[in-house]
C-alpha cells in the first residue's frame, strides 16, 4: 500500500508540468533558464516569482515562499498535501489508488455525500424562490434595504424560504432527493404527519467550507420575530468552530492583501462585501476557534477583528487577539463607534467611514492592557496590581523581549508604577513558564541579506545542483573551510549523500523546512555559464578567502587589544594574523597562475 502510494506521488510529480500548472494562476515569461511573473501570494508589480522547469521548483525573492509543485498547490489551493495530489492527478488523469475502505467509512462517504449534494439543491431551491417568485419580492425588498443587490445575491447564493411547511421537502422529493436525506443536512424534521421544512419565512444564507461546498444554512427573519437567526444543527458534517463564512468567496482579496477582516455574523460579512470590503470573513459567533485561526494564517499575515462593540464582543475580542496571535498572525482590533455593529454602520455612514475604522484599527495587545485596566479600579494601588497581574499573560505572549519592554514602559507611565517593578513581575512570570507556553520563539531571527560568503555558497550549491558529480571532488575542502550558513550546511551535507544519484524531489524529501526552502531559493539562481570546474574552484576560494579574511580580523583585534594593555601575547598574535594574511595572498597567487 505504502509502495503504491510513494509511486503514485512520484508519478504525479514528474507527469505535473510545472510551468503549465503554475502558467493557469500567473502569467510566467521565460528569461534565461527560468521563468518569471509576479508572485501570487504577495501583492507585487516587477516579477520576482521564479520557476525552474529542469528542476520542478518554484521560489519567490519577495515573499521567500518556495518549493515544489505539491508546495505551490497547498499554498495557493490552501489545501492539504493530499488533496493538492489529488487535483494534480486528476488534471493528468492519473488513477488514484483506492484504500480499501471499511464499510462503515463508505456508507459515511455516502452520507456526506448526499447531503452535500441535497444541500446543493435546496440552496437552488431557495434562491429560485427569492428571485424567481412573487413570494420572494418581500425578501428582495428586504435584501435591498441593507444595501444588498443582484450581484451579492448571486454571489454568495442568497435565497428565500417560502412560508409553507413542505414547499422544500416536496420539491425536491420531486427531484429525487428522499426527505431522509434533508433530514440529516438539517433541513427538514419529522412530525406526526411527516417530514416538515425547517427554514421558513427566512431570507436563507448557504454557509459554504473554503472549497465552496455548501455544509450549512442560517436563515435570518424578515421582521422582528424571534428567533432572529435560525441556522443548521451542528453536525460532524457542520462544525462552526472549523469554518469561516465568506472564506471561499474572500479568500483571493485576502490572499492578495495579505490582511482578512473577521466579523461575527454573516450578514455583517454580507454586507460589508456589498459596500466593497472583499476580505471580510465571519466567525459565526464571538467564540474565534483556533482552527479558524489556522485557516486565516496559511492565507494572510494579519487579521483585523471588527466584532460588535457590546461589552460581550469586547470580551471576544480579548480572547481572539491571543488565538490567532498563537497562530503567528499579527492582530488588531477595529472598533465601531457608538456601539454598532459593522452592518449597522457601514450602512448609514458608507464605506468611506468603515475603510477609515479599519484604518484605526488598534494593535491587538494595546486592546487587551486597555480593556484589563477597564475592568480594574486603578485609582488604587490594589487595583493597580490587580491590572498588572490580568495583563502579564497578554505581554507573555509578545513576539520578543523589546515588543514586551515597550508595552512594559507604556504601561508604567500609565498607571504611575516603576517600570522596574513591572518588567520584574514579567520575568517572574516568564521564568514561571509562561512564555513557553504561547509557543513563540523568544526572539525572531532577523531575514538576512545575503554577504557575499553566502553568495558563494549558494552558487556552489548551484552548480553542484547541475553536476552533481562534483560533490567529490570539493568535499574535502569543504571539510576542511566549512560553510557559514548551517541551512547551507545541511543542504550540501545531504546532496553529497546521495551524491550522482540525487534528484530533487529525494533530497527535498531529506531536507528540513528552512532547507528546502533555501534549495528552491537557489535552484531560481541563474546558472552560470562557463567551465563549471573552474567556476567551482572560483566558489571555493572566495569562502576559503572570507573564512580566513575572519580569522585575521579575529588575531589582528586581539593583538591590539593585547598592545594596549602592554600584554606580551601581543606578539603572537600579530604573527598569527600575519600568518593568515600570507595565507589570502598565495590564494590570489594561484588565481593569477
Ligand atoms: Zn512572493
Amino acid at each position: 500500500m505504502n509502495g503504491d502510494f510513494e509511486n503514485f506521488k512520484e508519478q504525479v510529480r514528474s507527469t505535473a508540468d510545472m510551468v503549465e500548472i503554475i502558467s493557469g494562476y500567473v502569467p510566467l515569461k521565460k528569461k534565461g533558464q527560468n521563468y518569471w511573473g509576479c508572485c501570487p501570494f504577495h501583492g507585487e508589480k516587477t516579477p520576482s516569482f521564479s520557476v525552474n522547469p529542469g528542476k520542478s521548483m518554484f521560489y519567490c525573492f519577495g515573499c521567500h515562499e518556495g518549493g515544489d509543485i505539491f508546495k505551490f498547490i497547498m499554498k495557493i489551493e490552501n489545501c492539504s498535501f493530499m488533496d493538492a495530489l489529488k487535483l494534480l492527478a486528476g488534471r493528468y488523469g492519473i488513477p488514484i489508488p483506492e484504500k480499501q475502505k471499511t464499510a462503515a467509512e463508505i456508507a459515511r462517504e455516502k452520507q456526506r455525500d448526499s447531503i452535500y449534494s441535497a444541500n446543493e439543491l435546496a440552496s437552488k431551491f431557495f434562491q429560485a424562490c427569492l428571485t424567481k417568485t412573487a413570494y420572494g419580492e418581500p425578501a428582495l425588498a428586504y435584501l435591498a434595504g441593507r444595501g444588498i443587490g443582484k450581484e451579492i445575491i448571486a454571489g454568495f447564493g442568497i435565497g428565500y424560504a417560502l412560508n409553507n411547511f413542505t414547499a422544500l421537502v416536496s420539491s425536491l422529493a420531486k427531484r429525487g432527493c428522499q426527505p431522509q436525506v434533508l433530514e440529516a443536512a438539517g433541513l427538514a424534521a419529522r412530525g406526526r404527519d411527516g417530514y416538515y421544512d425547517k427554514f421558513r419565512n427566512r431570507v436563507i444564507i448557504p454557509i459554504r467550507d473554503a472549497r465552496g461546498r455548501i455544509v450549512g444554512f442560517g436563515g435570518r427573519v424578515l421582521d422582528n420575530s424571534t428567533p432572529k437567526y435560525l441556522n443548521t444543527a451542528e453536525t460532524q458534517w457542520f462544525n462552526k468552530r472549523r469554518l469561516l463564512f465568506g472564506l471561499d468567496i474572500a479568500l483571493k482579496a485576502i490572499r492578495k492583501s495579505g490582511r482578512a477582516v473577521v466579523v461575527e455574523g454573516y450578514m455583517d460579512a454580507i454586507s460589508l462585501h456589498a459596500a466593497g470590503f472583499d476580505n471580510v470573513v465571519a466567525s459565526m459567533g464571538t467564540a474565534f476557534s483556533q482552527e479558524q485561526a489556522k485557516l486565516l494564517q496559511r492565507l494572510a499575515d494579519e487579521v483585523i477583528f471588527c466584532y460588535d462593540s457590546d461589552s460581550a464582543g469586547r470580551k471576544a475580542s480579548v480572547r481572539a487577539v491571543s488565538i490567532a496571535r498563537e497562530a503567528g498572525l499579527k492582530v488588531r482590533i477595529a472598533g465601531v463607534p457608538d456601539g454598532k455593529d459593522p452592518d449597522e454602520y457601514v450602512r448609514q455612514h458608507g464605506s468611506a467611514a468603515f475603510a477609515q475604522v479599519l484604518a484605526a484599527a488598534q494593535n491587538g495587545i494595546d486592546f487587551q492592557i486597555d480593556e484589563t485596566i477597564l475592568q480594574n479600579n486603578i485609582a488604587n494601588l490594589a487595583g493597580k496590581v490587580e491590572a498588572v497581574s490580568n495583563i502579564l499573560p497578554f505581554l507573555l505572549e509578545c513576539q520578543n523581549e523589546i515588543e514586551a519592554s515597550e508595552h512594559i514602559r507604556r504601561l508604567a507611565q500609565r498607571l504611575t508604577i516603576d517600570e522596574g517593578l513591572i518588567a520584574e513581575e514579567y520575568r517572574k512570570a516568564a521564568r514561571r513558564g509562561g512564555r513557553q507556553q504561547t509557543g513563540q520563539p523568544t526572539v525572531i531571527p532577523e531575514e538576512k541579506s545575503a554577504g557575499i560568503g553566502q553568495q558563494a555558497e549558494e552558487l556552489l550549491l548551484r552548480l553542484l545542483l547541475e553536476q552533481p558529480q562534483l560533490c567529490d571532488e570539493c568535499r574535502a575542502e569543504v571539510k576542511e573551510t566549512g560553510f557559514e550558513d548551517a541551512v547551507l550546511a545541511q543542504l550540501f551535507d545531504r546532496l553529497c549523500e546521495l551524491g550522482t544519484a540525487y534528484t530533487t524531489d529525494k533530497l527535498n524529501n531529506v531536507l528540513d523546512d528552512a532547507s528546502q526552502t533555501a534549495l528552491a531559493r537557489i535552484l531560481a539562481h541563474q546558472l552560470p555559464e562557463g567551465d563549471m570546474d573552474k567556476l567551482m574552484q572560483d566558489c571555493l576560494r572566495q569562502m576559503r578567502r572570507l573564512r580566513l579574511e575572519k580569522e585575521y580580523e579575529k588575531h589582528r583585534l586581539l593583538a591590539d587589544e593585547y598592545e594596549r594593555s602592554a600584554d606580551e601575547r601581543f606578539l603572537s598574535e600579530l604573527m598569527e594574523s600575519q600568518r593568515i594574511k600570507n595565507e589570502i595572498k598565495k590564494l590570489y597567487g594561484n588565481q593569477n597562475k
